[in-house]
């Protein structure tokens, strides 16, 4: 998404990161000028260190959180639909999160730690958007005829919804998926812009309604799921290394 500043509580986040200054930067210059960013990097930040804090250290954690909101630097933009799940990128961004998962395996072969905190947090980005930028929260509640549970049940992994027909995710429309995030110019945007665009679908920030909430407590569920995976996957050896704890 594209935001017109940083809020003041990103900073602090922005100050603990070792890893990643380029991001620390463009924290501070987005209060003068308009940076383009997806799910605000708040809330990246906040599901990512909710589901991790407990098991990892604070020194791996900085650096998957560094790396998760990296995805949304400029340069990851334009042509990189997998890492957000845009344009319908279902299959792309799927691939991209077993890439990446099968990267943080490869780098624990070996005596590297980095690398493998890297690709988790770049794979947890992606991972966390399938549920801003897909309509499979929609799909999701539409099982409950209006009276859906509240939002900590929901199932971020449900079979049926993740190999339905019907998932799809927000296709970008240029110019007005950029006009959409000034503020200002965002009723003329979707009035403007189709049903299945970016701007009507996603679930990106509490503008958004009662679905964005559904969107967070899957994204950090889903957050939970991959690292128990990569615990699975992983000698006793190698996840001690991973959670350097
Ligand atoms: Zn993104």
């Amino acid at each position: 998404m594209i935001f017109w500043h940083a809020p003041l509580t990103e900073k602090p986040g922005c100050a603990v990161v070792t890893f990643g200054g380029i991001e620390c930067h463009a924290g501070i210059i987005a209060d003068k000028v308009i940076i383009m960013t997806r799910m605000l990097r708040q809330y990246h930040i906040e599901m990512t260190r909710s589901a991790l804090e407990p098991h990892i250290s604070e020194r791996a954690l900085e650096i998957i959180i560094a790396a998760n909101v990296r995805q949304d630097a400029l340069h990851n933009q334009f042509g990189h639909d997998e890492i957000h799940y845009d344009n319908n990128a279902i299959e792309k961004g799927n691939r991209y999160i077993n890439e990446q998962r099968g990267l943080a395996l490869a780098t624990l072969l070996s005596p590297g730690i980095l690398g493998a905190w890297v690709a988790f947090g770049r794979m947890l980005h992606t991972a966390q958007d399938f549920y801003a930028h897909t309509n499979y929260i929609p799909l999701w509640l539409e099982q409950f005829d209006g009276t859906p549970p509240p939002p900590p049940e929901i199932d971020p992994l449900k079979k049926d919804l993740m190999r339905s027909p019907k998932l799809h995710s927000g296709r970008i429309y240029f110019p007005m998926d950029m006009v959409y995030f000034i503020k200002p110019l965002r009723p003329l945007a979707l009035r403007l812009l189709p049903k299945d665009s970016h701007g009507w679908m996603n679930l990106d920030d509490p503008s958004k309604g009662p679905k964005f909430d559904y969107a967070i407590a899957a994204a950090t569920k889903r957050t939970t799921h991959e690292f128990d995976l990569l615990k699975k996957l992983l000698t006793p050896e190698m996840f001690a290394r991973f959670t350097d704890q």
